[in-house]
């Protein structure tokens, strides 16, 4: 199939033409005939999918078909955070770029100008606004916003929303919508929550999903078993004997990730974190440092494990067993975009075995389980029957409810 097939306007076209998309990945091939017929949609695809464009596309193509003039907000994009809303945005700048439509992210983390420009999109009705729940909020209160005419309401990443605690700021965003409109909701797993969201605001909706193992495919996925005394050595062996010139390593606090940058600095290495704890400008500044390679390795909480398009990542270390095991496959799902091969390496301490027998399951497959290096020593043995300390936690996400991660 071709984006000439799906019967998207000339305009779009040429923006997926300058964007080099050559034809639809198989969630737009689906989900862009169910917008463009104004549906309802539940689409569940995790990022790498294509998802993004799955749903910018058909509103583009509405736009530029009816064009339709600014002067009211036509589309509202919610995302989980900032640095998605980024993307979001991005991506529309680039497949929008030779349509009639404007759109402004409104993310908040910025200055006084920043939300004055904010206003100033939203009093002047820009057909796109993509933004994250509580800045939203913020404007919405205000009254301003030129909401009354809005066709598209477009949730991203609605289960994170709902870990990360945005369940009444997404029902109060939507209380003051209009009701006749089209609601489109992608998630990246389809818990029972999520069904209940989707009972509560959709009318009627086409279902389509994506298969979850899909873009690990390409990844080449390996387990340590290490004391959490021997993990930093196992990042330096790794980094010795293998050519990694971006690496992701994720931790599973914000402590972990400070201290561990710390360590990594002393031994003389390049790296730097990403933490919820950082301004937004310094988030980005570290974040575009890391795409243009400068940067060799970015140490971060799953704040970035979501949505955020870093290409061509070499490798990604899991420095803790992720506590919920879908986290586990969006993160690994940062190496290996594209057409290009990844690794993902986990070290697994005693507490943390259970936990990632869970993974397995769900993965449906058995991680390889390499033996520690000899100059290291051996680290525990594998017993994932035994309920560690990932028990206890298991089913409790980090942070839960902490809108800041
Ligand atoms: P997403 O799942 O939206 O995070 O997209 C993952 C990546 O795929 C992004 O880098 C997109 O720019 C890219 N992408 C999306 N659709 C296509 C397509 N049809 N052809 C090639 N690349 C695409």
């Amino acid at each position: 199939m071709t984006f000439k097939e799906l019967k998207l306007h000339e305009d779009v076209l040429q923006g997926l033409d300058a964007m080099g998309f050559e034809k639809p990945t198989p969630i737009q091939e689906q989900s862009i005939p169910i917008i463009i017929d104004n549906k309802d949609i539940i689409a569940v695809a995790q990022t790498g999918t294509g998802k993004t464009a799955a749903f910018l596309l058909p509103v583009l193509h509405k736009i530029s078909e009816q064009q339709i003039e600014e002067g009211q907000i036509n589309t509202l994009v919610i995302s989980p955070t900032r640095e998605l809303a980024v993307q979001i945005d991005q991506q529309l700048e680039g497949l929008g770029y030779f349509t009639i439509a404007t759109s402004m992210p409104v993310y908040g983390g910025g200055d006084g100008d920043g939300f004055s420009r904010e206003k100033r999109a939203l009093e002047d009705g820009a057909h796109i606004i993509v933004g994250t729940p509580g800045k939203l909020i913020s404007h919405l209160n205000l009254g301003y916003a030129k909401i009354d005419n809005l066709k598209h309401l477009i949730l991203d990443e609605a289960d994170r929303m709902l870990d990360m605690g945005f369940y009444d700021d997404i029902m109060k965003i939507i209380n003051q919508l209009p009701k006749e409109r089209q609601t489109i909701m992608f998630s990246a797993t389809m818990p029972p929550k999520i069904r209940k969201l989707a009972k509560d605001i959709l009318t009627d909706p086409e279902e389509i999903s994506i298969a979850i193992s899909k873009p690990a495919e390409k990844v080449v996925q390996a387990a340590f078993l290490a004391y959490d005394g021997q993990k930093i050595e196992l990042v330096k062996y790794l980094l010795r004997d293998n050519d990694v010139p971006s690496l992701i390593i994720f931790a599973s606090t914000k402590l972990k990730v400070k201290q561990l940058t710390r360590e990594l600095q002393k031994q003389g290495l390049n790296a730097k974190p990403i933490s919820s704890d950082l301004e937004q400008s310094e988030r980005e500044s570290i974040l575009n440092e890391f795409k243009s390679k400068k940067l060799q390795i970015l140490v971060a909480t799953d704040v970035i494990s979501r949505g955020i398009d870093i290409d061509n990542i070499d490798m990604v270390i899991n420095y803790d067993v992720p506590n919920d095991p879908e986290d586990y496959i969006h993160r690994i799902g940062r190496t290996a975009r594209a057409s290009s091969e990844g690794e993902a390496v986990t070290f697994i301490n005693e507490d943390d075995q259970y936990k990632f027998s869970r993974i397995e399951d769900l993965i449906e497959r058995e991680i390889r389980k390499v033996k520690m290096p000899a100059e290291i020593g051996d680290g525990p043995e594998y017993n994932p029957k035994k309920r560690g300390g990932g028990r206890r936690n298991y089913g409790r996400r980090k942070g839960g409810g902490n809108r800041k991660r």
